[in-house]
């Protein structure tokens, strides 16, 4: 697959994730892979049978669309089961797998509008919320199933501050930035603010991801009322940005500039988390950094074992309210919260194991089932990675050549180009910088590395048995 493929099916992703939201995206979409462009097809694989069913009758349309908004010339979607996954896969009852109910209800909860059950109690304020542009909320995630800890006391004190806050109050920190590594309740805090303030109050608060912002900015440039998007943004008492690192182009970050600015001078309240300080946020202009970096500027850390013990708890209890029948012991959740990392997904994603195991076979929750459902979570495994050695090794074989050959400095073509395709290998596939891939290639300079990767990717767009080449030496390469 060509670069560009790649970087227009991050595109889609990111399209999807603004619609359907962060919880239904990483359910549903977070394993789909785009497996070729061709003509008016989009080929997409996923690892399971039931992700492709249940994508293809729930979400067919939408990915779709938003392929369609990328790239106007694909009509199709054709979706695959990617097979080495299947084996894998089948053997135990993976969340993906199974727990249809369970997994349904998280839908229904967090796009309430597309699936919720008949019986499913309405959710007024979310449907309001969405109906006024803002992402899909997610009911689980309040100030009441928060749990506050060491390492996140402040963070919540100022995130319940601007929540209770009411119109005409002294605005007190402006912006507030929230910024904590992945799962560490960014989100959860954000959309806690954002359920308070609307359900409370006389504010509007409206919660957007960076991806919502930029999207729902596009698509009301294309229909011609850019001037009624940013109105409408301008109207709103609170602004809350979830995951700002993922705001680029340099129109869009002048638009959020205005936008910020805009707010704060009027005395609104703007709330933003990110996954790094203001000051990491590379592609963002100085006077947006200046800025976010003015108001009150949190970080929380790793959630420490006791917080991730009460968290555990806090979620068994949840769960039992609909699922009689289904606990754990204390024992098991301490040892949950001792061994699985720091992170809050982890540990939902341990618990919806359980539950979807406890649901299928009705089997107790002994410390044994646990230990082994739960283990991969706990050493969680990496992709293979791949060495430039491997990478010289492989080229060398397919094209016919000796390793010395690649490194030495000969010119004639039968060298030159199994000599790029490997530099570009590396410069995917691993995560050396240019410099060390040329010292590794018999000393060359970066920009030597850096042409070759360029001739590739330009050559991957035009010369198919080229990139037919270089998937099967991608393929390989993760197989040895
Ligand atoms: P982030 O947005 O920082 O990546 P999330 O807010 O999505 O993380 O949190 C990941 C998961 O961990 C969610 O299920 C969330 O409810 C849970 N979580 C994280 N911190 C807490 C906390 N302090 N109390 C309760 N749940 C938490
Ligand atoms: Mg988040």
């Amino acid at each position: 697959m060509t670069s560009l493929e790649q970087e227009r099916w991050s595109r889609v992703k990111g399209r999807l994730k603004a619609e359907v939201g962060d919880d239904v995206f990483s359910s549903w979409f977070a394993r789909m892979d785009l497996e070729g462009l061709e003509k008016d097809t989009a080929r997409l694989s996923v690892p399971t049978r039931f992700l492709k069913s249940w994508i293809q009758s729930h979400y067919g349309d939408r990915v779709l669309r938003c392929w369609q908004a990328e790239e106007r010339n694909v009509q199709k979607i054709e979706l695959t089961v990617r097979t080495a996954a299947i084996k894998t896969q089948a053997a135990k009852p993976r969340v993906d797998d199974q727990p249809e109910a369970s997994r349904d209800q998280r839908v229904e909860k967090s796009n309430g509008a597309e699936h919720r059950a008949p019986s499913a109690a309405p959710i007024p304020v979310s449907t309001a919320h969405e109906a006024s542009g803002g992402s899909p909320l997610d009911p689980r995630l309040t100030f009441d199933t928060f749990v506050v800890g060491r390492s996140n006391t402040l963070t919540h004190a100022a995130a319940k501050q601007v929540a209770s806050a009411r119109r005409g109050d002294l605005v007190m920190f402006n912006p507030l930035y929230i910024h904590a590594g992945v799962g560490l309740g960014k989100t959860h805090l954000l959309q806690a603010i954002t359920w308070a303030g609307n359900a409370n109050g006389d504010r509007k608060i409206l919660y957007l991801t960076a991806e919502k912002f930029m999207y729902g900015f596009v698509s009301a440039l294309k229909n011609q009322n850019a001037i009624a998007f940013k109105e409408a943004l301008r109207g709103i008492d609170v602004l809350v940005i979830d995951d700002l690192q993922f705001l680029t182009g340099k129109n869009m970050q002048a638009e959020f500039c205005h936008t910020l600015n805009a707010l704060i001078d009027a005395g609104r309240q703007v709330v933003i988390a990110a996954d790094r300080p203001p000051s990491d946020l590379e592609t963002l202009d100085d006077r947006v950094r200046s800025r976010l970096a003015g108001g009150l500027v949190v970080e929380m850390g790793p959630l420490g074992e006791e917080l991730r013990f009460e968290i555990l708890k806090n979620r068994v209890l949840a769960a039992r309210a609909h699922h009689t029948g289904f606990d754990v012991p204390d024992s098991v959740v301490s040892y949950i919260a001792k061994s699985v990392t720091h992170n809050g997904r982890d540990l939902e994603g341990a618990l919806n194991r359980l539950l979807a195991l406890s649901k299928l076979t009705g089997q107790p929750m002994t410390m044994e089932v646990a230990e082994r459902e739960v283990r991969d979570l706990i050493r969680p495994q990496e992709p293979k990675r791949v060495k430039i050695e491997d990478i010289q090794r492989v080229v060398a074989r397919q094209y016919n050549v000796s390793r010395s050959d690649l490194l030495s400095s000969r010119r004639t073509a039968n060298v030159v180009r199994p000599r790029q395709v490997a530099m570009y290998l590396a410069k995917t596939l691993t995560l050396r910088s240019l410099p060390e891939i040329g010292r590794r290639f018999g000393g060359r300079d970066h920009t030597t590395v850096l042409h070759a990767v360029r001739k590739i990717e330009h050559l991957l767009g035009n010369d198919t048995t080229l990139a037919d080449e270089v998937d099967t030496l991608k393929r390989q390469l993760q197989l040895e």
